[in-house]
């Protein structure tokens, strides 16, 4: 199996039953490879990975971004700064919310947040979810500017202006930004 990763590249995923554990290690070509246990479900090597970048960046001496990985999330963070500002504007001004600016992130770890002070931040990655998906991560960030919290009056405005906000809330849940 080849797992695609925008900063490894593809990483080639070997399962053998003489595997104990999910390795990883890098071929002499530079690119990850992983050996996992026979059994192992990919979605535990991919969660493997993710929790584990940091370390196998530092293990592997994978200091920089593959080049390949790197120039697309540059066309990532262009499209993504193309699309997303008026997008957001326009749902802002659809249903009355005032943020202050907006920010482009790179974590891997959630698609957006919003500040105390109204600055929307967004994950350029949410350019590879389906629209639908886009528009419920910037309204929640946009409520977020009315409720800085998760309260219930939170998910009843959200689900004002984003009809089925719980649904997508479930949908999104089962991806996380690969960056
Ligand atoms: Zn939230």
């Amino acid at each position: 199996m080849i797992i695609k990763d925008l900063e490894f590249g593809e990483i080639t995923v070997r399962k053998t039953k003489r595997s104990r554990a999910v390795r990883f290690s890098v071929s002499p070509s530079g690119s990850l490879r992983v050996s996992a246990p026979k059994l192992m479900p990919n979605f535990l090597i991919k969660q493997m990975l993710s929790a584990q970048r940091a370390q196998i960046k530092k293990h592997l001496g994978i200091s920089k971004p593959a080049k390949i990985a790197s120039t697309d999330i540059e066309k990532l963070r262009k499209q993504a700064k193309k699309e997303l500002p008026p997008r957001v504007k326009a749902l802002a001004l659809q249903y009355g919310f005032k943020y202050d600016k907006l920010r482009f992130s790179t974590a891997t770890t959630r698609w957006g947040s919003c500040s105390s002070k109204g600055t929307v931040s967004l994950n350029i990655a949410i350019i590879n979810l389906p629209v639908e998906l886009q528009n419920y991560v910037i309204l929640h960030e946009l409520v977020h500017t009315e409720h800085m919290n998760h309260s219930k009056a939170f998910w009843a405005k959200l689900e004002s202006v984003c009809p089925g906000s719980m649904r997508l809330k479930k949908q999104i849940a089962k991806h996380r930004p690969t960056l």
